[in-house]
């Protein structure tokens, strides 16, 4: 018995060089440990369906739903810098794509579904502490309204993965925009062949960018495309305080969602050289490095895209670096934009971001926590007599009180609002609760070594809403008691 899904697989119709056809490999003892409800519904799924023995067999890869084509997927990368011309999907399989209710192509996706020909060596599989940390994050960006891959379900293998120690194994389900990144385009180029390039390009400006098609070059309008959307998504990680950890070029995809969940996590004290990771030694991915990063990255596509630019080679090396150059004023202005919306400021001052900067250097100095500062900034704005849930937070009281008389002064000059209004409006752009480090932890370590998911269900409850106080969990907003040690999270286990 098996389940059916309403699949209609764009990507497997392109055959040729761009997948392998692989199956996933059947799991012990198969056990639902989530599945997302709201977005099964969104997609135009049967969640009974999916809920039934028949629809866990298919969530672990012991069966494969009627309707898909399981593929995995050819892509190269760029990883810390160093490139690899083969990499491709080693640990996941994509079973095929639905049409939501909105009418979005969205891809299905087992992680850690078993072994394919792009393994390289490793199981093919996941554990499960990266696999609810995945589910949760990927989920509260979601609900932040950052663009993201989506989590259906997790579910666990009763099997168990050898990493440093052995882990108790599990499969998630990814749902995405698409898989395609900057690597798949760096596939082709690296072999050159254009045939292949071209074939993939016209299959993203497709799915992606369908009003590119009818500019002069469709081509440069499609890295146009993902060059907006990249400085609008690294701008949105700044301003919530989130560090991918993994920002290689086979970890960005040009449809402009967060993909790759790996050793990725949520500032606590502002410091833009915060890096989490394990593996990145050198502070490659650190916070305040991730949007040169991007740029860095488009620069790869870009290259692997130029072929297609048009006989002209000057022109076309003219207008590649015209469009990477817009990535800057982009990136800029979306940050700024969005710093304003942090600050309560719904005009433009020529001032504003180094009234920004300057609290941020505040908070650098001090080690102020970014997510509890800036929602208390907004009860300040309801209250234009406090200053104490603010100043409390610094140690330079000068300097905190000079700046918040700055931010007054600048706030005279808005269109009068009702404080309570500005306060609200404040509120939407600063979130209460972030998946904070110690918390996921906390959860992934009740699951792993007492199978309690408690923790995971109700963590999940709360960063569904992330932007309401929710004064019954007021202790999960608050930043993590000081720790001897800096946090670190492992890569891709
Ligand atoms: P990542 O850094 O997580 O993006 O992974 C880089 C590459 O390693 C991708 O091609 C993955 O498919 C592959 N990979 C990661 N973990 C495993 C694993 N356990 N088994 C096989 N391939 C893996
Ligand atoms: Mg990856
Ligand atoms: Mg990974």
């Amino acid at each position: 018995m098996t389940i059916s899904l309403p699949f209609d697989n764009s990507y497997a119709r392109l055959d040729g060089p761009f997948f392998t056809r692989t199956k996933p490999t059947p799991v012990v003892a198969p056990r639902l440990v989530r599945l997302n409800l709201a977005l099964a519904e969104e997609l135009g799924l049967d969640a009974d369906a999916l809920a039934s023995p028949e629809g866990l067999a298919a969530l672990a890869g012991a069966a494969i739903p009627d309707g898909a084509e399981p593929i995995a997927a050819a892509y190269a990368g760029h990883q810390f810098g160093h490139f690899s011309p083969q990499l491709g999907d080693g640990r996941a399989i994509l079973l095929g794509e639905v049409i939501d209710r909105a009418g979005r192509r969205r891809d299905i996706q087992l992680k850690g579904s078993g072994p394919t020909p792009f393994s390289r060596g490793g199981d093919g599989r996941a554990a499960l502490g990266p696999v609810l940390r995945e589910y949760l994050v990927s989920e509260a960006m979601a609900a932040l309204g950052v663009p993201t891959t989506r989590a259906l379900a997790a579910v666990t293998t009763g099997e168990h993965v050898m990493r440093e120690d052995i882990h108790p194994g599990a499969v998630l389900t990814r749902v995405a925009a698409s898989h395609i990144r900057v690597g798949t385009f760096q596939f082709f180029a690296a072999r050159r062949d254009l045939a292949s390039l071209r074939k993939l390009a016209d299959y993203a400006i497709a799915r992606h960018d369908p009003a590119a098609a009818g500019a002069p070059n469709p081509y440069l309008a499609f890295f146009e495309g993902v060059v907006r959307r990249q400085a609008d998504l690294v701008a949105q990680w700044l301003l919530l305080g989130f560090i991918h950890g993994v920002m290689n070029t086979d970890n960005m995809s040009v449809s402009g969602e967060t993909i790759d969940y790996g050793p990725c996590a949520f500032m606590d004290a502002y410091d833009p050289a915060t890096v989490f990771s394990s593996i990145d030694r050198q502070g490659r991915y650190a916070y305040g490095a991730q949007a040169g990063i991007a740029q860095w990255n488009l620069a790869r596509l870009v290259e692997a895209l130029l072929p297609l630019f048009g006989e002209d080679e000057n022109k076309a090396v003219a207008d590649a670096q015209g469009a990477l150059d817009a990535y800057v004023d982009r990136f800029n202005a979306s940050y700024l934009a969005g710093l304003r919306r942090k600050l309560g400021l719904t005009t433009e001052g020529p001032d504003d971001l180094a009234l920004a900067s300057a609290l941020l250097s505040l908070m650098t100095a001090d080690r102020v926590d970014f997510t509890v500062l800036f929602r208390r900034l907004c009860d300040l704005a309801a209250d234009p007599e406090a200053s104490g849930p603010v100043r409390d937070m610094f140690m330079d009281l000068a300097g905190v009180d000079a700046w918040l008389a700055r931010w007054r002064d600048r706030l005279t000059s808005e269109p009068a609002v009702a404080p309570a209004e500005r306060a609200s409006a404040m509120r939407r752009a600063n979130p209460a609760f972030i998946p904070r480090n110690h918390l996921v932890e906390r959860m992934i370590e009740a699951a792993v070594e007492r199978q309690d998911f408690a923790p995971f269900e109700e963590l999940l409850r709360i960063l569904a809403r992330p932007y309401d106080d929710q004064p019954e969990f007021a202790a999960y907003a608050e930043a993590p008691p000081p720790s001897p040690q800096n946090y670190v999270t492992y890569c891709g286990t």
